[in-house]
C-alpha cells in the first residue's frame, strides 16, 4: 500500500540530491516517476500509483516460494494506495497490477470478491 503525499516517492520524483543509504532507494522508485508523466492527473499522485504497481509486481513474480503460491492460488497480491486527505484506502483495479493470464474467470471473481492478501 503506498499513500498519498509520500515523501519517499515525491522525492523520487524531483531527483534531488540524498545522503547515506536514501539514493540508492530512491533508484528503486525512479523509473515508475518517470513513466508517470505519460499520465493525467497529478505527478505524484502518478508516481505513488505506479509503484505500488511495481511492487504487487514485484512480489507476485518472486521465485521460487511467492509466485508458486500466486500460480495455485494460494495467495493473492493486491494494491491499495492510502489518502490522508479522506482516510480512506483505494484498492487498484486488479488489471493494472494483473501478471496472471492464467488466472480462470471463476478464480477472478472470487478474487473480486476477497480483495486482501490471504494464505492457505
Ligand atoms: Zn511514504
Amino acid at each position: 500500500m503506498g499513500h498519498q503525499k509520500c515523501g519517499a516517492v515525491t522525492a523520487a520524483a524531483e531527483s534531488g540530491e540524498a545522503e547515506g543509504h536514501l539514493p540508492s532507494l530512491l533508484a528503486l522508485i525512479r523509473p515508475p516517476s518517470n513513466a508517470r508523466r505519460a499520465q493525467p492527473g497529478d505527478l505524484i499522485d502518478n508516481a505513488v500509483r505506479i509503484n505500488v504497481e511495481n511492487v504487487v509486481r514485484q512480489v507476485r513474480g518472486s521465485t521460487p516460494v511467492l509466485a508458486a503460491l500466486v500460480d495455485r492460488g494460494a495467495l493473492m497480491v493486491v494494491g491499495a494506495v492510502y489518502s490522508l486527505d479522506t482516510g480512506k484506502v483505494a484498492w487498484l483495479p486488479d488489471s493494472q497490477t494483473k501478471t496472471m493470464a492464467r488466472l480462470e474467470p471463476r478464480e477472478s471473481a472470487q478474487c473480486a470478491g476477497s480483495r486482501r492478501t490471504r494464505t492457505n
